[in-house]
């Protein structure tokens, strides 16, 4: 099978990339290099069934060629990051929509399967923890530049879910909750990869709010692995499915955890949201899947524990310095 990969020189496609490539297929990667980089898949390069395109999917007639020769396009390019979002919102929502738009168009053109990337932050500030599929999104005003986040995503789904009932395109949406590894930096805000940068080089954990609010965190190797099933599940297409964990963790915890894991001598400092994000910043107060549904369709329970996250990370930011 070909596969072509959007976003392939990130942190979650350059993993995709090498289980396809594990697996036998042939691989297309298409990255702008914005928040993905070379070095992430440098030990790919080497291997004549791997093929990287260094460009934007905002390129139509190179997109049409891309689709037109793979099997199944995984969409994973997009603007992440709550910190890229809050301080770059016109590229978030411009690469989310237009770029998705492309990708969506060129697979129906040629009938090709998609696997869309969507995510948990679809949910906004609900409170009916853990977040089902069908549930209400509960998103906040237009004035805060975090829900452009989820709401260019929604967009992405609706259109997604509209060439599915109007075209027959076959695509799963795939709700990712805080996926966590190797190859994630924590520049454009993700906490997992900076508390362990801070706890290993001796800095304080920079704990925002109040270190109460939860998130579930999944790791980068089981994602890939559930992603790999429902690609190949005609059960999946035109559903919205997410995948993730549903073991909760309180910020605080997860610093404590950290600095006990990596023996560090640093201490916990609380940050005000205001001043790590901007004013009136608004957090999730819990996050957690229910995995019921992904559960039922795919048998997949996650495989590695936080402290094994937390342990495999701190290995690769270790031996790769920034
Ligand atoms: N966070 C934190 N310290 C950091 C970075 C993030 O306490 O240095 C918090 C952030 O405010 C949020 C949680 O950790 O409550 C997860 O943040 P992240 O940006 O990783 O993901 P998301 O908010 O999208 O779940």
């Amino acid at each position: 099978m070909r596969v072509l990969v959007t976003g392939g020189a990130g942190f979650i496609g350059s993993h995709l990339a090498e289980a396809l490539l594990a697996r036998g297929d042939e691989v297309d990667i298409i990255d702008d290099l914005s928040t993905g980089s070379m070095a992430n898949i440098d030990h790919l390069t080497r291997n004549p069934r791997f093929h990287h395109t260094i460009d934007t999917i905002i390129n139509v007639p190179l997109m049409a060629e891309l689709v037109d020769r793979c099997d199944l396009v995984v969409h994973l390019a997009a603007a992440v990051g709550v910190r890229l979002i809050v301080e770059s919102p016109v590229r978030t929502i411009s690469t989310n929509i237009r770029g998705t738009e492309i990708a969506l168009n060129m697979a129906a053109k040629k009938h090709k399967k998609v696997i869309l990337a969507s995510t948990s932050e679809v949910y906004g500030k609900s409170n009916k923890v853990p977040f089902a599929e069908d549930d209400d999104l509960v998103l906040g005003p237009t004035i805060k530049s975090r829900w452009s986040y989820a709401c260019s995503k929604a967009i992405d789904e609706f259109l997604a879910l509209a060439y599915f009932r109007e075209g027959k395109l076959p695509v799963v949406i795939c709700r990712f909750f805080n996926i966590v590894g190797p190859r994630q930096t924590g520049r454009y805000g993700m906490v997992f990869p900076r508390l362990i940068r801070q706890a290993l080089e001796g800095k304080d954990l920079t704990v925002y709010g109040t270190g109460t609010q939860t998130r579930s965190f999944l790791f980068v190797g089981d994602l890939i692995r559930a992603l790999l099933v429902l690609a190949g599940l005609p059960a999946a297409e035109g559903q919205v499915i997410n995948v993730g964990s549903d073991r909760e963790i309180s910020i605080e915890r997860l610093a404590g955890t950290i600095i006990g894991i990596t023996k560090s001598g640093s201490a916990i400092t609380h940050v005000p949201y205001e001043k790590a994000y901007e004013e009136g910043f608004e957090d999730m107060g819990r996050r957690a899947a229910d995995v019921g549904k992904l559960h039922r369709l795919t048998g997949f329970t996650p495989a590695v524990m936080l402290e094994e996250m937390i342990e495999k990370t701190a290995a690769y930011i270790r031996e790769n310095k920034e």
